[in-house]
């Protein structure tokens, strides 16, 4: 991480939020300045010696699971406002950083169209698909929860911790639900809510949002689109592929939103944030806490939240986020992902243009968004698992940090009848998630270092 702006940047701003409560008497906190540096620097040096056991999330070539390094504004904002330690479940506990959380999340429902909503930020997207199906579990008790198969597995969990029946949907080829799968349960008349993905965990596929509202008028549902990984592509909508662009641009439709700011959004970690287009679903979350309220008359967070102490620093690293890089369509937040987009287009290409022909990219097209994943030739779905895992190994030797995942046999044989073709079997697949604007520009190294690795195995084999 060289030239790191963050420590400079941060020691300016401290000296200034000091200031504003110089006129306080001086006093040493117990712990705190009182504290022995050389002690707190030796305990330090064994943080950073522990923390080097790490992959190196933030170099571009890590290209495995969904991590981002946070940006350097919101790491000095996070950092600044941890003089404070705001906390935003009431305006006691976090004056400045409730009104910032207040200001980030309208900005954020400002992406998909919304100025009249209720919403709020969350310590993680789990929390807060658990809030919207909390709240679609009260507007439709009795009724079924149903997602995809793709779907993040915390949906079936979370129903089941809120009672919730619950049924998963098989998928197409492509990752994206069934609508004839998921009319198939519509048809039995107890489904109150159809979650929708716009961006699977596993792929990056995009459920068809526009055809499921559609048939939300016929049969009459709740929809809930989980957002947390792809929820920010509806700022590039326009350059994804139709079927993506269509589900995106149908957004504003959807009844609850989430979309995590800890992934796409360059967050640090404990940020999430859940959305409802009906501002009135509030009355659900109403409660009377004796400790909290007595200074203030405005709303506090803490009275549409399910969760009691949230960070305020989260809101604090968000907003200064969204100051230096606004969420609009041509910005450079926007670039960034459709940097990372078109890196995977890229791998796409590569691989499916791979003259040794030992990669296999799903049949049924490219990326949707800023995943990949491929599965190796070979004869069986045993051995092209075992040669995934090798070559996962040999990338990582080469300091390139790739991901694995199952998936479907099928999605990799799209003429019915083959090896598995209509069966459950699962194969593990090479998978890299491009989320990183660097990718793009790093793509040609990436790629040799996967050919280089899977060249050496391939050799390794014949050997054997
Ligand atoms: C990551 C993810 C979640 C869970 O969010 P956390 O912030 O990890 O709790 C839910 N849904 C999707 C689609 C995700 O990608």
């Amino acid at each position: 991480m060289p030239n790191d702006p963050v420590p400079e940047l941060l020691m300016r701003a401290a000296e200034l939020l000091e200031k504003q409560f110089a006129t306080l008497p001086p006093a040493s906190p117990a712990f705190g300045s009182a504290a022995d540096p050389a002690a707190m620097e030796r305990v330090l040096e064994d943080v950073a010696l522990r923390l080097g056991d790490n992959y190196p999330y933030f170099h571009p070539l890590y290209a495995g699971q969904m991590l981002k390094p946070p940006h350097p504004v919101a790491r000095a904002a996070y950092a600044l406002a941890m003089k404070i330690n705001p906390n935003n479940h009431a305006r006691d506990g976090g004056r400045a950083s409730s009104v910032m959380e207040i200001e980030a999340v309208r900005e954020i429902a400002g992406v998909f169209g919304w100025t009249k909503f209720l919403g709020h930020l969350t310590s993680s997207g789990t929390m807060a698909n658990l809030e919207a199906l909390w709240v679609a579990g009260q507007l439709s008790p009795g009724k079924r929860v149903v997602a995809s198969e793709q779907a993040h597995y915390t949906h079936q969990r979370i129903s089941a911790v809120l009672k919730l029946n619950f049924s998963s949907v098989a998928t197409d080829l492509r990752g994206r639900i069934s609508l004839d799968a998921l009319e198939d349960e519509l048809h039995k008349g107890d489904v109150g809510t159809v979650v929708v993905t716009l961006g699977t965990t596993a792929i990056g596929a995009v459920d068809p949002l526009d055809e499921i509202l559609a048939m939300r008028e016929r049969y009459g549902f709740r929809v809930h689109v989980d957002g947390a990984y792809g929820g920010y592509f509806r700022l590039i909508s326009e350059a994804l592929d139709e079927p993506a662009k269509q589900a995106f641009n149908a957004i504003d439709q959807a009844d609850s939103i989430v979309v995590d700011p800890h992934k796409h959004g360059l967050q640090p970690y404990g940020c999430g944030c859940i959305l409802f287009r009906d501002p009135s679903v509030g009355r659900f979350y109403k409660h009377d806490s004796p400790y909290t309220y007595f200074t203030s008359k405005q709303l506090h967070l803490g009275e549409i939240s399910l969760e009691c102490s949230r960070a305020g620093a989260s809101a604090v690293a968000l907003w200064a986020t969204q100051q230096l890089l606004p969420l609009a369509p041509e910005g450079e937040f926007a670039q960034g992902l459709a940097l990372g987009r078109s890196a995977a287009l890229m791998l796409d290409h590569k691989l499916k243009e791979n003259k040794t022909e030992r990669f296999q990219p799903l049949a049924a097209g490219a990326p949707e968004l800023d995943i990949v994943v491929w599965k190796v030739r070979a004869a069986t779905s045993d051995q092209s698992s075992k040669l995934a895992q090798r070559i996962f190994t040999a990338c990582a030797e080469r300091d390139l940090h790739l991901a694995l995942v199952q998936l479907p046999l099928r999605w990799f044989q799209p003429a019915a009848g083959g090896n598995g073709a209509n069966g459950r079997e699962l194969v593990t697949c090479l998978r890299s998630v491009l989320m990183k604007p660097e990718h793009e520009a790093w793509l040609g190294e990436i790629w040799q270092r996967l050919a280089a690795s899977c060249e050496e195995i391939m050799a390794k084999q014949r050997k054997d």
